[in-house]
Formats: C-alpha cells, structure tokens, sequence
C-alpha cells in the first residue's frame, strides 16, 4: 500500500527529468542545424539593417540574430576590425554565446528534479526502515463484527463448551469483576491443524461482538532485536485503543518454544524480547477491560511454561479431530446452501475418518467445483467420491487419513481391552470416554477414566490397575494370537512395570523385601535380581488373570469393539454392561 504511494510520488521527477532531457537533445539537435547564410547575405543584412546581435566566438562560425528573432551562422572574418564595424552599424556585438531560453527551462527542470529523486529515495529508504518498525506492517485485521459465530462451528461440543464463558465474560467484563472473580486473560487452544482453532477464536469474537485482531507468531520473528517485542506492544495499543476485543495470535509456538536451558543461539534472544513483552502486556491490562488473547498451537507440550503460568495462558483447550458424529455435523454444515442431490452424508462422514474439519471442508468445496464444471443441477455421490481423491492425493502421504482398517481394528480392540476390564474390575470408577480418534492424549487412541479421589490406594486397588493396563494388550493377544501383538501396550506396559515395582520395593507389597524398602537397602549393594523377578512374576499372573476375564467376556468384547469402530467415540453412556 505505502510502496505504491511512494512510487506515484517518485514518478513526478522521473518524468520531468526524461521531458527535460528530451528538450535539451531537441534543441541542441535544432541549434545544431541552425540554418547557414553567406556572409554576402549577411552583409546585405547587415546594411538592411536587419541584425540586432552579433555572437562573436574564436570559432570559425558567427552566430547571427535578426531582429525578428531569427537565428543563422556565417562564416567568422578574423578580420581585426569585424567587432569595430558591427558596432558602428548599431548591432550589438557579444561575445558570449546565445543564452536560449528555450535551452534554459530544460536544463533547469533536469537539474530540480534529479535533485528530487535523489531527495526522495533518501527519504524513501528511511521510510522503509521505519516501516519495518511499525505495527501497519502487520497483518492485523481487525475485524469489527466476525460475521462467525458457535453455529458455524460443528462438532467440538466440549471445546465450545468452554468458551461459552468466554464470550459471557466479554460480553459483561464489569459483572465479573464485580464478583471479585479473575477471568482468564489468555487461553491456548491446541490441537491437529485444521481442526477449528482459528474458527473457534473468531466464533468466540463473533457471539460476542468485539473486535477480533489476529496475528501469527511467525510474523514476530524478525532478524532485528526488539522488532518482534516493539510490534507486540503496538498491537495491543490498537487492540486497547478500541476497548473490548479478542487478540488471536496463531501459531504461538514461533514466540513461545521452550526455551532449553544454555542452548541460546543468535535467534532466541529475539524470541525472548518478543515473548517477554507479550507476558508485560498480558499483565498490563486488567480483567476489566475485556481483553482475551487467544493463541493457537498444535503442540501445547513444547510451549514454554512461563506461558502458561496463572495469569497468564493459563486456560488450555483441547480442539480435537473430528469423529464420525461430528463429521457428519461439519460435511452437513458446508453443504449447507449448496445444491444437492443424491448424496448419502452419513457414509462419507464414515469415509472419512481421520479428516479435520478443514479437509472436509476442501473435500465438499472440491466437489462442488466437480458438479459445477459437469453442469450437474446438484452435487452427488461421484462428485464426492471424485472430490475424495482429490483430497487424498492433495495432502501429505504421512498423514493419517489412510491408516488401514486394520490398525483401526487393533485400536479398537486394544481400548475395548481396557475398557471392559476396567468396567469389570473397577465399577467404580467412571469410564468417560473412549475414542479410535487420535489426539495429543495418545496416538492410536484413548480409553479415559475418571478414578475415585482416595487418600490411599491399596493393594487389591493398586493390582486392579494393573490389570485395565494390561486389558489392551490381552485384547490384542486374544483376538488377533501371540504373534501378533503390537507395539501399542508400550505405554501401558512402562506404567504397570512402573506400578509392580514400587509396590515391592517402595510399599511393602511384595514378598522378595517383605516390608523393607528398597532404598534404604540400595547402599548394602543387594541383589536386585530377586526383585526383578518378583515384578515379572506379579505382572505375568495378573496378565493371566486379565486374558481370562476377557476370555469369559468375549461377547462384550466384540460387541463393543464394532460400536467404537462404528462411532469411534463411545461415551459412558454407551459403556455399559
Ligand atoms: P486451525 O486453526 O485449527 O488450523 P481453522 O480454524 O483454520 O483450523 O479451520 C480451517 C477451516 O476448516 C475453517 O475455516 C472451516 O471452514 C473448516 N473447519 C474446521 N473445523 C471446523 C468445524 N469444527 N466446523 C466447521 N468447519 C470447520
Ligand atoms: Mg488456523
Ligand atoms: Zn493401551
């Protein structure tokens, strides 16, 4: 925008410069073949009374001008007395050549206006420089009324969930402070990439009517020290300047990666500045004024915890990939207004597991493109299944959109695995939620139980979890036979070593130290082959224990596996015996 200005103003003096240029060469190129007249011609005029000036040089050449203006040479004398005879007949005699206006005005104009150019790109450069300083070279839209809101966002029922208050606490700051009570300053959403974060952040904005300012933390990391923490400060004067309003800062991660003890390279510094004038304003403003600054990453795990202190980003929310439910919600959402015709939504949101709300978005726009260029009234199913390919072909082969049916089974399974025991062994305990769909909890997928808040865990309790640990690799083995289990139980299998061995050598569980405690025995130089081996021999018969209980519960097992494979969420409600 400023560097289409400063060229408009530029092109003035250019233009005069190549006019003026123009000129002098025409002119020069007509002074040149000033017409030549005989001296006898001369002379007559001479007598005619004609000349009004004569130029006298020490070339071979008189320059001759009449009095009607006219110009023309002659050929110089070198007589002594040529000057002497001029001025006798009243003509002028110079002996200076004819200053010609007509020359003079070019000139001039030539010399302004590279003065002008040479002034503007001094200015012009130091314009630049301090462009790079200022806010304006930021994208920061601010967006008056978000024309989003929740109803545009499908799915991710408990990320809006959260942020109901959200938009409560924008909507009326002064009422909560009232109450005395502190409202978060900063939230992180995180999550997949494309799965509605930055919708989220504008929904948020949108329902409750305020400005709505986004930057990327990418864009704060400048080569300049100070730049990035100089824009941060500028941002938030604008967004302060306007009272309420939602601060959204994508990718935070650029500005608030974990910092690693020594290792500080050139670039860090930087990030530093910036992140530490990010934390000064978030302070700097009160809960009053109705400020929220959301930032969005994929990884909340490699954020610098200063971040997330209190008071700070200390409102995490988890955004995550779409399952069968919502996606039907999403794909039913951007069809929404468009034309279709024979399409069966619920097997495509079956289709697509794996899809973030973004790939199923391009995946809809991409088959309404197919119909449009087929001149078909309506999108349809071989639009879709067109468009899917597309999609597929589009994105990245790492990506998890083809994991194989068969690893969805084994997932399935294996959380059915731990499910059912922990259903079985520890009915008290609330199974909330069992997913295929991965996330940051874990990679194939997650069985989350609520357990009992207890003081104290006993031993028949602390035995229980390690059987709903061991229920996903027992599910493997059972269903698909020894040589096939995987390597999904790692995690499970490092937390119930985890757990065995501390109840023998921390707790007085165990027989090889009775009630003694390892630590206090460590420095006697003790075998600890012994306790190796009752940890094995604990795991290894609970493990026995956990086959056949799901042996006996097979039918469950099974039943329940292809509900999760169906709905691929399963809430406590659908978890019952
Ligand atoms: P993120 O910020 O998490 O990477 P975006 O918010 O930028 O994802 O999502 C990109 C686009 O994908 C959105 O503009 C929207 O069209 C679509 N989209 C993503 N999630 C949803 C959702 N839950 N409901 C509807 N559309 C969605
Ligand atoms: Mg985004
Ligand atoms: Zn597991």
């Amino acid at each position: 925008m400023k560097n289409k200005i400063k060229n408009k103003f530029m092109l003035i003096p250019v233009l005069t410069a190549v006019l003026s240029l123009a000129m002098l060469v025409f002119f020069n190129y007509a002074h040149k073949s000033t017409t030549y007249k005989s001296y006898v011609i001369f002379l007559n005029d001479v007598s005619s009374k004609h000349v009004s000036t004569v130029y006298l040089s020490s070339s071979s050449k008189v320059m001759v001008k009449l009095s009607d203006g006219t110009l023309y040479e002659t050929d110089n004398p070198r007589t002594n007395d040529f000057k002497e005879t001029m001025l006798k007949s009243g003509i002028t005699v110079s002996e200076n050549m004819p200053t010609d206006t007509r020359q003079a005005i070019p000139m001039a104009g030539l010399v302004l206006s590279i003065g002008a150019i040479a002034f503007m790109g001094i200015k012009s450069s130091g314009i630049a420089s301090k462009r790079m300083l200022s806010v304006d070279a930021l994208d920061t839209t601010s967006v008056t009324d978000t024309k989003y809101n929740f109803e545009d966002v499908a799915g991710n029922e408990e990320a809006k969930e959260s942020m109901k208050d959200l938009v409560d606490f924008l909507k009326n700051p002064e009422k909560y402070a009232e109450y005395g009570a502190r409202m978060p300053k900063g939230v992180i959403l995180y999550g997949e990439p494309g799965t509605g974060k930055t919708l989220l952040a504008k929904a948020v904005a949108g329902e409750a009517g305020v400005p709505f300012y986004a930057v990327s933390g990418s864009d704060f990391i400048q080569v300049y020290v100070g730049v990035g923490a100089s824009r941060i400060r500028q941002l938030f004067k604008k967004a302060r300047g306007n009272g309420k309003a939602v601060i959204f800062i994508d990718e935070i991660d650029a500005i608030g990666k974990r910092r690693d003890g020594g290792k500080t390279s050139g670039g860090s510094d930087e990030r530093d500045q910036t992140l530490n004038a990010l934390l000064t304003e978030m302070s700097g403003f009160n809960e009053k004024e109705g400020i929220i600054v959301m930032a969005a990453t994929n990884r909340l795990d490699m954020l610098d915890s200063a971040l997330l202190r209190p008071g700070r980003f200390d409102r995490h929310i988890e955004v995550n990939l779409p399952d069968v439910c919502a996606r039907e919600k999403i794909l039913k959402l951007h069809l929404k207004n468009k034309p279709i015709g024979n399409l069966n939504v619920k097997e495509w949101s079956h289709k697509t597991s794996y899809f973030s709300g973004a790939k199923l978005e391009s995946l809809v726009n991409e088959a309404a493109i197919l119909a449009c260029k087929d001149n078909s009234p309506t999108i349809n199913d071989l639009h879709l299944d067109q468009a899917f390919s597309i999609v597929l072909a589009g994105y990245e082969k790492k990506n998890r959109d083809h994991i194989k049916d068969i690893d969805k089974k084994i997932t399935a399974y294996h959380e059915i695995g731990h499910a059912l025991v922990s259903l079985k062994v520890l009915p008290e305990e609330k199974v909330s939620k069992v997913t295929i769909i991965p996330s940051t909890k874990g990679a194939g997928g997650y069985t989350l139980s609520i357990p009992g808040d207890n003081l104290y865990q006993n031993k028949n309790y602390l035995k229980k979890r390690i059987m709903v640990l061991l229920g996903g690799r027992a599910a493997e083995e059972i269903i698909f036979g020894a040589d096939y289990i995987t390597t999904g139980a790692h995690n499970d299998l490092k937390q119930s070593t985890k757990i065995s061995f501390n109840m023998i050598t921390q707790y007085g569980m165990g027989d090889t130290l009775g009630l003694l405690n390892m630590q206090e025995l460590l420095d006697l130089n003790l075998n600890q082959d012994e306790v190796i081996k009752e940890c094995k021999n604990l795991i290894d018969s609970i493990y026995e224990e956990v086959k056949t209980l799901l042996l006996s519960e097979r039918d469950n097992l099974e039943k329940m596996t292809s509900l999760l494979l169906e709905k691929e969420t399963l809430y406590s409600e659908d978890l019952i015996l």
